[in-house]
């Protein structure tokens, strides 16, 4: 098989209280798991993109046989999507100060004070309609912005680099939070793993320059 589920980087209640054991586990076994099967099964008969990276596949959308762009852009949007997601989250406990970081000076210069930033992501995955993320993203001219996507669309589809990104989907927070996603958006913040974050946003730099290349 081409795509793999990675495994997830703690336990399935590592997150508690913020989102929860079961969630957690449907989320990754059952939807992350369902996008990659569904992903290879779309590839399966193109031997010479199985190689490729997911991310590259989604970047790449239009030079894809047009048959099977539809089910790249949905599955292979969900792989890059989750696979990030899993990654930029960490157990509250071990979390210790997160200050002083290149991402945290650059979110500060654009967007005010971290919480003001936080409020306005906040406010952003408040109000998109229907499922979807939202984002920070990092553009080529290294400028970062708030956005949201529908579905599993992400900002490499639309050349950007996404630093950081939160799922918007029901199936992220509905067992827990039902119809309040401002208090899941809030609850999340205190599971980011801002570490994961900043490398991300030192990554966005050397994936502008290779893309350039
Ligand atoms: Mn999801």
């Amino acid at each position: 098989m081409a795509f793999e589920l990675p495994p997830l980087p703690y336990s399935f209640d590592a997150l508690e209280p913020a989102i929860d054991r079961l969630t957690m586990e449907i989320h990754h076994d059952r939807h992350h798991g369902t996008y990659v099967k569904n992903l290879n099964a779309a590839l399966e008969k193109q031997a010479n993109l199985q190689s490729q990276s997911a991310e590259y596949l989604i970047a790449n959308l239009s030079s894809l046989p047009e048959n099977i762009r539809t089910a790249v852009r949905n599955n292979g949007g969900g792989h890059v999507n989750h696979s990030m997601f899993w990654r930029i989250m960490r157990p509250q406990a071990s979390g210790n100060l997160d200050s002083g970081l290149d991402v945290m000076r650059a979110i500060e210069q654009t967007f005010g004070k971290l919480d003001d930033f936080k409020s306005k992501f906040n406010e952003a995955g408040a109000k998109h309609f229907g499922s979807g993320w939202a984002w920070l993203a990092r553009g080529r001219d290294s400028k970062l912005q708030i956005m949201t996507t529908p579905n599993q669309d992400n900002p490499l589809m639309q050349g950007l680099y996404p630093v950081l990104g939160n799922d918007l989907w029901e199936h992220a927070y509905y067992l827990k939070y039902q119809n309040k996603r401002p208090e899941y958006l809030a609850a999340w913040w205190e599971v980011v793993n801002w570490k994961e974050v900043a490398q991300r946003f030192e990554e966005s730099e050397q994936y502008f320059k290779k893309i350039a290349a």
